[in-house]
């Protein structure tokens, strides 16, 4: 039997034993996602967390995700195998500057994207993820919006509605590598297939894709469409569902592939350590994480 299979034999194990609930992001390495007991977007993994008959969940994705696991059960132990796995499109929002922001803008209703450290959250009025952004600004009262902090995220929706949006400019540069040419290059070679592409990537990408869509979005749309070949524009380790969902179709990615490295500090010996030592816990200070909280719960209750 091979290493990995050992390791992930092992890790499937202690899970059943200590009765823990493994969570991995589509990001995840694939010999992550095997592991795991639910793989998903950051919205489906936050109402996991908030669902879980376990006391422990070991959290696969970076921080602000596992951070979200805490805010929502904070009675459970939430572990990250871990803890410098960071993001950094969340790096781009400080808590300052976003206290500085909603000064300047006494009438705007703060939206933060997902993709948030919990302070900031804490400092919102309400979060998104790329699922809902669109019906979350919309159904936010008041005519004025502060969208931060992913700028192309922010800018697609805000096209759509008719309220005064004030982008922050942050980005993913894993998504915003990903620019037009490379994409049609694979086109030109293969003409039938199909452009999806997320949200966080520039307007030059979305304004000329065939979907845009989260995370989750693009797989079901790839499963459930007719068309057998697909040019990705998200980041690769989606394709690990895309490929186990429809394995007769054919998913392909622009050069250079676009990889997260944050998501990939993830390994498989870094989940066993954690699951064997109980490392390394997630805390978030009692405050902000209620304040953090009613902001990602107005979420979930619209
Ligand atoms: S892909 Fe971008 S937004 Fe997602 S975790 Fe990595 S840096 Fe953050």
């Amino acid at each position: 039997m091979g290493q990995v299979k050992k390791l992930q034999e092992e890790i499937i194990r202690l899970k059943r034993e200590k009765d823990i609930l493994i969570l991995a992001h589509y990001y995840q390495r694939p010999e992550v996602q095997d592991i795991a007991d639910f793989v998903g977007d950051s919205l489906e993994l936050s109402r996991e967390a908030s669902t879980a008959a376990q006391g422990t969940i070991l959290f696969c994705g970076v921080t602000f995700m596992a951070e979200i696991a805490k805010i929502l059960s904070p009675q459970k132990t939430v572990l990250i195998p871990y803890p410098l796995a960071g993001c950094l499109l969340a790096d781009m929002a400080h808590p300052q500057e976003v206290a500085e922001a909603k000064r300047s803008h006494p009438n705007a209703k703060v939206v933060a994207y997902v993709n948030t450290y919990a302070q900031v959250k804490a400092l919102s009025d309400i979060i998104c993820t790329s699922a809902n952004a669109k019906m979350v600004m919309e159904k936010i009262p008041g005519e004025e919006i502060i969208f931060l902090p992913d700028r192309n995220l922010g800018a697609y929706h805000a096209k759509t509605l008719n309220k005064k949006v004030a982008l922050w400019d942050g980005h993913c540069p894993v998504h915003q590598r990903i620019t037009w040419e490379p994409i049609e290059r694979v086109k030109k070679a293969h003409p039938q297939a199909l452009i999806i592409v997320h949200p966080e990537c520039p307007p030059e990408v979305t304004d000329r894709a065939d979907f845009v869509g989260s995370t989750s979005q693009l797989v079901r749309f790839a499963e459930a469409s007719d068309a057998q070949q697909f040019i990705v524009g998200t980041e690769e380790g989606t394709l690990h569902q895309m490929k186990k969902r429809a394995p007769e179709k054919t998913f392909l990615l622009p050069e250079p592939h676009p990889i997260c490295d944050q998501m990939k500090m993830i390994t498989l010996d870094r989940v066993y350590k954690s699951i064997k030592e109980n490392i390394y816990q997630v805390e978030v200070d009692e405050e902000v994480r209620i304040q953090a909280g009613e902001a990602i719960r107005r979420m979930l209750s619209l």
